[in-house]
């Protein structure tokens, strides 16, 4: 893992099972890591266990086997040294030099500074979603599964003909919900401590868990919860939701143009996949959303409901979920309300 370590850092290294600390320095030598520490002239060896997150401003911690911990405070050094990719921070001062970017912050501060005076912060936070370039929600699309795959999911298990056989159903129902090959797509995931569940990322990306598809008895099932989950891109709901959850402090961070904070906050937020808990609104427009396509391709729009129940038989718990189980609003009445939108639609 620190085989590619490269270059200096400067920081302080703490001494194990002790809150000492000194100013010191971490270099390779001879394929080992060497911290030196120039108050004693002493050098230490330790053997390197993991690289601490990067957390915004906060000092990075590089940790290793026997307890001790070196940090720095420069974690773009840190990156560079450790070849990490590019950091949220660095992309988003390349953004800052493109025109379209200009303009689109421009706009951006009018608009909400407009919605924030006219109607508040929900209203505010709609304007700001829907004016965000799909440039910008593709990085945050990205850079959110970056990090949802490092903390959350692993890789997926199911067999490359379901996967296949999915992806064609969920082909289908894009195309009857109005959106292209570019606007979304449908990825698997052995969902990790999230288990039996599916999430619509900002940019488009539905994940589908394992755990889910292994609960489902007809594929009906799996297309109701993708085309709910499609309902949720086409009403840009997560970006929506982190908006409203960053609320004032993303208000501010736009007028004063200090994007590259922005856009971080977004991310990890994002990240927590506990913003992707929508309001209840959200959830009853994705399902509107849901029994509209699942009816216009010629399938079950009720069947998802009973792959829900199965989840949460499974789980035995209510309420404690993250993603589209969470804000649920009670599995019969949200059963009634899928019912009532079926009995609309047009004969
Ligand atoms: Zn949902």
């Amino acid at each position: 893992m620190a085989a590619g370590f490269e270059g200096k850092l400067e920081g302080r290294y703490f001494v194990p099972e002790s809150s000492f600390s000194h100013p010191a320095s971490l270099e390779m030598r001879d394929g080992s890591l060497v911290v030196t520490i120039p108050e004693t002239g002493q050098t230490h060896m330790p053997e390197f266990a993991e690289l601490g997150d990067r957390l915004g401003n906060v000092p990075r911690k590089i940790l290793f086997e026997d307890g001790s911990v070196f940090e720095c405070p420069d974690n773009d050094a840190v990156d560079r040294a450790f070849h990490r990719e590019l950091s949220f921070f660095s992309r988003m001062s390349r953004w800052e030099a493109s025109w379209k970017f200009i303009v689109f912050a421009c706009l951006a501060t009018v608009a909400v500074v407009f919605g924030l005076y006219r109607y508040g912060l929900p209203v505010a936070a709609n304007l700001a979603a829907w004016a965000t370039p799909s440039g910008v929600v593709a990085t945050i699309d990205r850079s959110t599964l970056d990090t949802v795959d490092r903390l959350v999911f692993k890789p997926s298990n199911l067999d490359e003909d379901e996967q296949e056989r999915y992806r064609s159903v969920f082909a289908k129902l894009r195309s009857a919900a109005g959106l292209g090959d570019g606007d979304t797509r449908l990825l698997f995931r052995d969902g990790g401590k999230l288990g039996a569940n599916a999430v619509a990322l900002p940019g488009g990306t539905v994940i589908l868990t394992d755990q889910l598809a292994q609960l489902a008895k007809h594929d009906d099932e799996i297309a109701g919860v993708l085309a709910h989950e499609i309902g949720h891109v086409t009403g840009r709901h997560s970006l929506r939701q982190v908006y409203r959850a960053l609320g004032i402090g993303f208000m501010v961070a736009v007028i004063l143009g200090d994007t590259s904070q922005l856009l971080d906050n977004i991310v990890s937020q994002l990240a927590l996949l506990d913003t992707l808990s929508y309001s209840r609104k959200f959830e009853n427009e994705a399902d509107g959303t849901s029994v509209m396509i699942m009816n216009e391709t010629g399938r079950n729009p009720l069947a998802f409901m009973d792959l829900i129940d199965r989840v949460f038989e499974e789980a035995g718990v209510e309420n404690e979920q993250s993603g589209w189980l969470s804000t649920h609003p009670g599995n019969r009445e949200r059963r009634e309300e899928v019912i009532r939108r079926i009995d609309e639609l047009p004969q």
